[in-house]
């Protein structure tokens, strides 16, 4: 685990976002889950361990629907101080946009990975437990036998917090994301740009009307 990326991909000169990792690990290990509004919205899911964030960006946000398989793709290590982190990436750094804590616990390694996190992300399949206020109980992390090498899928697993109807994260969202005011707001400047000019209706004056003929005729004639 090493922060060696995480560092080369950014400029800490221009953008707010964490460089090192400053907080100890002390008891519970914690997880983030941030809404990230980047080229496309994803969801970054983050557990920490071994002193840094392991991270894995979730196009379609988690599940606490158990027939869900998410996809969840492996991306490089943050810092353990990124969990904190929300704000404005500004334009022309990498990952520009808005990041924002959509839901934020602690988790425990599931027994059958030993203890060992690393081990069970060698291996593929990385079991644990969230307490957070979204994501409760257990989950799994599956890496894909076939398609790209950083592709996992993060899945809800059976148990008392699961949900029985399916589950989409943006509507667990709250209602005061700054996200969602963006793009609401973006949705509304769209449709304003897009609205018809409202023609300027000038007083007609003979000239005017003349002109307007004119113009009439010149068009036929074209046609
Ligand atoms: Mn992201």
């Amino acid at each position: 685990m090493s922060l060696a990326l995480y560092k080369k991909k950014r400029n800490f000169n221009n953008t707010p976002e964490p460089v090192t990792a400053k907080t100890k690990q002390k008891g519970k290990m914690i997880f983030v889950v941030q809404r990230h509004s980047a080229t496309r919205l994803h969801y970054d899911f983050r557990l920490q361990l071994n002193g840094v964030l392991v991270s894995w960006a979730i196009p379609k946000g988690p599940s606490m629907y158990p027939k869900d398989k998410r996809l969840a793709m492996m991306v490089e290590d943050h810092p353990i101080d990124y969990a904190n982190f929300e704000g404005v990436i500004p334009e022309g750094n990498y990952g520009a946009g808005i990041v924002e804590i959509w839901d934020k616990g602690t988790y425990e390694l599931s027994p059958e990975n030993d203890g060992d996190g690393m081990e069970a992300i060698q291996h593929g399949a990385l079991k644990f437990s969230l307490s957070g206020i979204k994501l409760q109980g257990r989950f799994a992390l599956i890496k894909m036998k076939k398609g790209a090498p950083s592709a996992w899928m993060l899945i809800k697993e059976k148990d008392e917090y699961a949900s029985d109807i399916p589950y989409d994260s943006e509507e667990h969202t709250d209602a005061s994301s700054p996200i969602t005011h963006q793009l609401a707001a973006s949705i509304t400047n769209n449709f304003k740009a897009n609205q018809p000019k409202k023609v300027q209706t000038k007083a007609a004056s003979p000239k005017r009307i003349k002109a307007a003929k004119l113009k009439a005729e010149s068009k036929k004639k074209v046609l």
